[in-house]
């Protein structure tokens, strides 16, 4: 395999995941509150924390189709901001990311 379709082999199995955490996540936040007042205190926290989930799940699914979508026109490889290539290293490590090393820190 090349490492490019080693790549988007990665990045077809992390979106597939993703997107299975996000149904169960809606299916969990669609479950109705309990009646009983001391539960639901802890049910309130826990949809809290569910919505922080799948807020952070549906970030992560962007930026793997965002991926995916540089392999499909060829961009897949060069930072999103300077045009540099990315280190095949950084890239097996964070498959999605979009900026190389230098703009990833300059961002932070
Ligand atoms: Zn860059």
């Amino acid at each position: 395999m090349t490492f490019i379709a080693d790549i988007r082999a990665v990045l077809e199995a992390q979106l597939a995941e993703l997107k299975s955490r996000q149904t169960h996540l809606s299916a969990d936040l669609d479950l109705p509150l309990d009646p009983d007042a001391g539960e639901r205190a802890v049910e309130v926290e826990d949809d809290a924390s569910l919505e922080a989930q799948a807020r952070l799940v549906a970030q992560e699914i962007n930026s793997v189709e965002r991926a995916l979508l540089r392999i499909d026109r060829g961009t897949y490889g060069a930072c999103v901001k300077c045009g540099e290539a990315i280190s095949d290293k950084r890239l097996r490590a964070r498959p999605e990311a979009a900026l190389c090393l230098a703009c990833a820190d300059k961002n932070e």
